[in-house]
């Protein structure tokens, strides 16, 4: 009896800690008291940004213009995660739409796939003021969105673009140029890192490695 009380503790754990990863940290009494809420209760991505609302979680609510939240196919095989939002996202509140987009949106086409068959978001959805880094505790509080939108679309593949979104995806501090030409596994979901196309506007020779691993890709999804 007291393995099974012990084991049972053993299965709460796991199913909590996996809620937290999905970014559920609370339960109401009347789910404890019945049947523990499914991670899919959130069905939509409407719901998500619904539950998103009017953001303050974070400081960089002050200085933001729009909250840019993701867009594309909310079925995708395939999620592009960047960093955060910059100028011109901030002002059209549309992910990747100024330069270092227009080169994500030829990376896209590259495969064989449009903007529209995608899906298109950010690590954080608020441009932090004159484009700094984004700070741990702004992560901290946009993260549990993202997930939840990718427990939504459930992608059979991420793509990390950059340093900020592979290691916060894969939970390392491991630089991108380390990170890059692997594949890993978030609960069932493939993980490829590569350069942020800012990155490769200034480093064009290093678009060869965007390459070889837009193909890892495509062979992944059975794009032609
Ligand atoms: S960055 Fe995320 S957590 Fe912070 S205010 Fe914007 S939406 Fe909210």
């Amino acid at each position: 009896m007291e393995k099974n009380i012990s084991e049972m503790i053993s299965d709460l754990k796991t199913y909590l800690e996996y809620l937290k990863g999905l970014g559920i940290v609370s339960l109401s009494s009347s789910e404890i008291e019945h049947d523990p809420p499914r991670p899919s209760r959130i069905l939509t991505l409407a719901e998500v940004r619904k539950e998103l609302g009017d953001c303050k979680r974070c400081k960089l609510h002050r200085t933001r213009r729009t909250i840019v939240f993701g867009e594309g196919n909310g079925k995708a095989a395939l999620i592009f995660i960047g960093e955060g939002p910059g100028y011109d996202e901030d002002v059209q509140g549309r992910p990747f739409v100024g330069k270092a987009g227009q080169l994500l949106t030829k990376i896209i086409q590259s495969i064989n796939l449009s903007r529209e068959e995608v899906y298109i978001a950010n690590i954080i959805k608020c441009r932090p003021p004159q484009n700094r880094n984004p700070e741990p505790d702004e992560i901290q509080s946009c993260h549990p969105f993202l997930m939840k939108q990718i427990s939504v679309i459930r992608p059979k593949i991420i793509c990390a673009l950059g340093t900020f979104s592979a290691q916060t995806l894969l939970k390392t501090d491991t630089k991108i140029t380390a990170l890059r030409g692997k594949v890993y596994d978030l609960d069932g979901i493939k993980v490829i890192p590569t350069y942020h196309p800012a990155f490769l506007l200034r480093n064009p020779e290093r678009k060869r490695e965007v390459w070889e691993d837009m193909k890892k890709i495509a062979e992944l999804i059975g794009s032609p």
